[in-house]
């Protein structure tokens, strides 16, 4: 299997990738151990509603801090990505030369892109298991404590693959577009099945089920478009141009100028075309693994 032999351990993606790169800038799958990352600690106090200001809520910030400290021995932050060419780039359906295609209306999303990055990434099992037995013992703040950690220290690995990616692109004069996941912008969480079928995700121990469901639940995949920075850039975040009512995966407020403009142009495609989305890790619900 392509990208093993850089196993099992490598921190810097210049260093994968330069082994793993082709000519025409494709990547073969890479797997890729990090360190260590860092779970975002703000973002953790408003999943959990924990108030700085609030006395009652001081011993639980001394356990999050206590948490955010020895969890890092649980975490197993790894990536499995691939970089291919896009062959066709159609308004519903993304085809790349190594033969996976993709439906949906993000295509849209993805204009101007010529290769197309597919992921997935993962903390390992051990953290959320450990939250479900607290929460199941009926140690409920500790349980949503490390449930929280967990779902940021998943959302941090994405982010310290997004960060290589960029700097890889950058080095080459291109762009990345946000990520996108099976589940939401136009695509059905059955866009798994194709995304799991390119990736070697069992060097990493994720597995899908039957109902496209991830686990470890603590994994997150996607799809990130790169492409000329002069085509890519100025599109801004597409998040700004869409209503979705409730999307968990939102990065910017919506627009309402953008997202009118969109529909003249055709129409926002985001959010109506999805089934159910995928639950993000910091929305399993406790036990459900
Ligand atoms: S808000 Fe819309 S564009 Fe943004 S991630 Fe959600 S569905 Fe996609």
């Amino acid at each position: 299997m392509p990208g093993t032999a850089r196993e099992p351990m490598c921190n810097g993606m210049s260093a994968t990738t330069q082994a793993g790169a082709s000519h025409d800038g494709t990547v073969a799958p890479q797997v890729l151990h990090f360190d260590r990352v860092q779970p975002d600690r703000e973002e953790i106090t408003r999943l959990t509603h924990l108030q700085p200001g609030r006395e009652a809520h001081r011993r639980w910030f001394e356990l999050l801090d206590k948490l955010l400290a020895e969890f890092p021995r649980l975490m197993r932050p790894r990536a499995v990505y691939r970089i291919d060419e896009v062959t066709a780039l159609e308004a519903r359906r993304i085809v790349l030369k190594s033969g996976a295609v993709f439906d949906g209306a993000v295509s849209s999303f993805l204009e101007y892109s010529t290769l197309l990055v597919t992921y997935v990434v993962t903390i390992g099992s051990a953290l959320e298991r450990l939250a479900r037995g607290w929460l199941r013992s009926g140690r409920v703040m500790q349980g949503t404590i490390a449930d929280a950690i967990a779902s940021e220290a998943v959302e941090a690995v994405s982010q310290r693959l997004y960060d290589e990616l960029l700097e890889w692109a950058h080095g080459r004069g291109l762009e990345l577009t946000p990520p996108y996941s099976p589940g939401y912008c136009g695509m059905t969480v059955r866009q798994q099945i194709p995304l799991f079928a390119s990736l070697p995700t069992e060097r990493i121990n994720v597995r899908l089920t039957a109902s496209c469901l991830m686990l470890p639940i603590k994994s997150i995949s996607g799809l990130i478009g790169i492409g000329p920075a002069d085509r890519i850039a100025p599109r801004g975040d597409p998040c700004e141009a869409c209503d979705h009512p409730d999307c968990v995966q939102r990065r910017a407020v919506c627009d309402r100028r953008r997202f009118a403009l969109m529909n003249e142009e055709g129409g926002c495609p985001a959010p109506h075309e999805s089934d159910s989305p995928r639950p993000r890790p910091s929305d399993a619900p406790p036990g459900s693994a």
